[in-house]
C-alpha cells in the first residue's frame, strides 16, 4: 500500500489524534452491541503501548437539535472502552475550548482520552450548522492543532468528507504533519483494493439486495474487472423485467429497466441470474411459499432464490479464488426467505479462496449462520464498501499521506 500506516508513526510521547467508528447502539446509557469498540482496540493499543496519548474522536448518530445531544452523548462508549482497555479513558464532554485543550495538555504517555461525538458540532447555540457533517474548515483545523499526528481508523466514514475526517487530514498535511490509516482502514484497503485491482482470478462478485439503482454503479465497474457476476434478491426481478420474463407483483424498478437492458447487454457472458425463485402472495413469512422456476406467476411476488439456483451459483462459485458478496440474496429476514442468502454464506465459509463479505445485511446473515470466522474479510463499511467497489476515490483514503 502505498499510503501511511499507523506502524510507519512515531508515537513516542506524541498526541495522536485518532478518528475511531464508536457509532455502537446505547440504551438507556449502556453500550449495546460492542463490536466496533473492540475492532478500534488494536490501533489503540499501538498507540499507548509504545508511549503516544491517543486522543480519540468518533461520531455517533445524528445530530440535529439541542435535544438530541444528550441522548447521543459517547461517556457510555468511555466506560465500556476503558473496561475493554483495563485502564481510564478520560472522557472531555464537549468538542472544543479550554476544557479539551487542557485534558489533552495533562495527558501522559500512555494515557487515552475520548472527546465527545464529533456531530455535537451539527448544531450550535441551538441552530443546525452541520461544521461536523459539511466539514467546517475551521473545525478541522482547530481539531488538528490539538495533536502531533493523524490516524484515521474509522473506514465506515471513508466516503463521507467531515470535519473529523477529512477536515483534520487536509489541516495536518498542510502542516506537513502525517496521517496514517489505522489497522482497520488498513484492511479495509488491502483486502477490497486487492480485490478490485488485483484480484487472484477466477474472480466472482455476487451482488443482491432490493434496489438495483444502488448497485448500478458497481455492476458497472466489476463488469470490467470479475470473471462472473451473480445476481440475487429483489433486483433480479428489474432484470427479468428487462427481458420480458414476468415478474408478477416482485420488487421492480421501472425507470431502471433500461440500464437493467444495457448491462445484460454488455454483461452477457459474465451475468448469472437466479434460475428459480420462492414466491408468495405476501410479503409475510406467515403465507405459503412455493417454488417457481423462471416468470412469476401473476398474483405472487418473488422474495428468495430457489434451490436450483443456489446450485447454479454453488457450480460458478466452486472455482473462484476471489469473491466479493454485497447484498442478500433474497428477503432474509424472515426465516422462510432466508435459505437462498444463508446457503450461499455457507457455501462460501467452505470455499477455499478469498472471500470478502460487504454491506450491512449480508454481514448480518454470515454471522447469524456463524460462517464469518470461515470468511477472510468482513467489511466493516456498507456505504463506504460499496463506493470503493464503484471504483470511486473515497475522500477519507484520499487524504491519508503517501509513503
Ligand atoms: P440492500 O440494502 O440493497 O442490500 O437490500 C437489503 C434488503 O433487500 C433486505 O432488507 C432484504 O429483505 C431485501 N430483499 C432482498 N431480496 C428481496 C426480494 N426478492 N424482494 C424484496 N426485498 C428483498
Amino acid at each position: 500500500m502505498n499510503k501511511t500506516i499507523i506502524n510507519d508513526l512515531d508515537v513516542k510521547s506524541k498526541k495522536i489524534l485518532m478518528r475511531v467508528d464508536f457509532n455502537v447502539p446505547i440504551n438507556d446509557g449502556v453500550v449495546g452491541d460492542d463490536n466496533r469498540i473492540v475492532a478500534a482496540l488494536p490501533s489503540i493499543k499501538y498507540v499507548i503501548e509504545n508511549g503516544g496519548k491517543a486522543v480519540l474522536f468518533s461520531h455517533l448518530g445524528r445530530i440535529k437539535s439541542e435535544d438530541d445531544k444528550e441522548g447521543l452523548s459517547l461517556r457510555p462508549v468511555a466506560e465500556k472502552l476503558a473496561d475493554l482497555l483495563g485502564k481510564p479513558v478520560t472522557f472531555v464532554p464537549v468538542t472544543e475550548g479550554s476544557q479539551l485543550e487542557k485534558a489533552i495538555n495533562d495527558m501522559e504517555d500512555g494515557q487515552v482520552l475520548l472527546v465527545q461525538n464529533t456531530r455535537y458540532e451539527d448544531v450550535v447555540n441551538g441552530e443546525e450548522v452541520k461544521r461536523e457533517s459539511k466539514n467546517d474548515k475551521a473545525l478541522g483545523e482547530y481539531w488538528a492543532s490539538l495533536g502531533d499526528a493523524f490516524v484515521n481508523d474509522a473506514f465506515g466514514t471513508a466516503h463521507r468528507s467531515h470535519a473529523s475526517n477529512v477536515g483534520i487530514a487536509t489541516a495536518m498535511e498542510a502542516n506537513n504533519k502525517p496521517v496514517a490509516a489505522g489497522y482497520l482502514m488498513e484492511k479495509e484497503i488491502e483486502f477490497l483494493g486487492n480485490a478490485v485491482d488485483n484480484p487472484e482470478k477466477p474472480f466472482v462478485a455476487i451482488l443482491g439486495g432490493a434496489k438495483v439503482s444502488d448497485k448500478i454503479g458497481v455492476i458497472d465497474h466489476l463488469l470490467g474487472k470479475a470473471d462472473k457476476i451473480i445476481i440475487g434478491g429483489g433486483m433480479t426481478y428489474t432484470f427479468y423485467a428487462a427481458q420480458g420474463i414476468n415478474i408478477g407483483n416482485s420488487l421492480v424498478e421501472e425507470d431502471k429497466i433500461d440500464v437493467a437492458k444495457e448491462i445484460l447487454e454488455k454483461g452477457k457472458d459474465q451475468i448469472i441470474l437466479p434460475v428459480d425463485s420462492v414466491v408468495a402472495e405476501k410479503f409475510s413469512n406467515d403465507v405459503e411459499e412455493k417454488t417457481v422456476e423462471g416468470a412469476i406467476p401473476d398474483g405472487y411476488m418473488a422474495l428468495d432464490i430457489g434451490p436450483k439456483s443456489v446450485e447454479t451459483f454453488e457450480d460458478v462459485l466452486k472455482d473462484a479464488k476471489t469473491v466479493v458478496w454485497n447484498g442478500p440474496m433474497g428477503v432474509f429476514e424472515m426465516p422462510k426467505f432466508a435459505k437462498g442468502t444463508l446457503a450461499i454464506g455457507k457455501f462460501l465459509g467452505d470455499l477455499d479462496a478469498i472471500t470478502i463479505v460487504g454491506g450491512g445485511d449480508s454481514t448480518a446473515a454470515v454471522k447469524e449462520l456463524g460462517v464469518s470466522d470461515k470468511l477472510t474479510h468482513i467489511s466493516t463499511g456498507g456505504g463506504a464498501s460499496l463506493e470503493y467497489l464503484e471504483g470511486k476515490e473515497l475522500p477519507g483514503i484520499a487524504s491519508l499521506s503517501d509513503k
